[in-house]
């Protein structure tokens, strides 16, 4: 059964081949690249959408080699504490690369991926029903949903409230305040720490936490770029900066981040 929600007259979304149709005639078609584009404000084609070709193309590389695998394994396990089955929903997904590993161990009885970048999309390896949309308004109906995850990525509490069934579950990981903060002293001259953020979410009861802090070691330079890509610092960083490591070969960089569990006041 389909949690998908017709964004233009919010009838329910039934897949017939390659399509999704409502009741109204609404149609969505599957890209070859295998997702279905339910984003109904792209007012501007100039607005960037999601992240660039070039951050995700560095992201789904760092990924696939197994450094922030720990990261998973602390979300997998708040999840298997405390979701009991039901669909899951994963916002903000990218390039699915923490989407597939959660749907492998929690054995969702269906998976939806969301994501606004087109691009992430496009190279996501996971057989999740794929969707491009905002994570301001989910296409997927009301208390629909029993697990969502949130990993670095931006959040509307509300959306995700109505979303949610009343025991359903939340999973966030945000970054601490020494997150990579090895990496930023390699680029800046005086990096700051992360801003605290805010653990408390209007609308929810926090009912589990865990940090992780530990460090990771990269040995070669081609990999310490992409980590440096991968995060929001790099769209904020001048050539000039970001050219301090090209002579790197190694970096020790602290890993710092916080698992937070959720669940709706409904
Ligand atoms: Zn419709």
């Amino acid at each position: 059964m389909s949690i998908l929600m017709c964004p233009k007259c919010s009838m329910p979304l039934k897949l017939n081949e390659k399509t999704y149709r409502c009741v109204n005639n609404h149609c969505y078609d599957i890209s070859k690249k295998g997702y279905v584009n339910l984003l109904m404000s792209q007012k501007s084609s100039k607005k960037r959408h999601g992240d660039d070709k070039a951050m995700i193309y560095a992201r789904k590389s760092f990924l696939s080699k197994g450094y922030y695998d720990m990261l998973c394994d602390n979300v997998i396990g708040l999840a298997k504490k405390h979701f009991a089955g039901g669909a899951y929903l994963d916002l903000g997904c990218g390039e699915c690369y923490y989407t597939e590993r959660i749907k492998n161990a929690v054995s969702p009885s269906c998976t939806v991926a969301l994501d606004i970048s087109k691009d992430a999309l496009n190279i996501a390896q996971s057989d999740a029903v794929k969707i491009v949309a905002s994570v301001s308004k989910i296409p997927v109906f009301s208390d629909s949903c029993n697990l969502v995850t949130n990993i670095f990525a931006p959040i509307k509490e509300s959306e995700v409230k109505r979303v949610l069934t009343k025991n359903g579950l939340l999973v966030r990981a945000v970054p601490l305040e020494r997150h990579l903060f090895s990496l930023k002293s390699a680029v800046y001259e005086k990096p700051y720490e992360n801003a605290h953020d805010e653990t408390a979410l209007e609308g929810f009861e926090l009912v589990d936490s865990t940090e992780l802090k530990t460090k990771i070691t990269i040995d070669n330079n081609e990999d310490i770029l992409k980590l440096f890509m991968m995060t929001p610092y790099y769209y904020k960083t001048s050539s000039a900066d970001f050219q301090r490591l090209n002579s790197l070969d190694t970096l020790e960089t602290e890993i710092e981040v916080n698992f937070l569990a959720y669940k709706p006041l409904k």
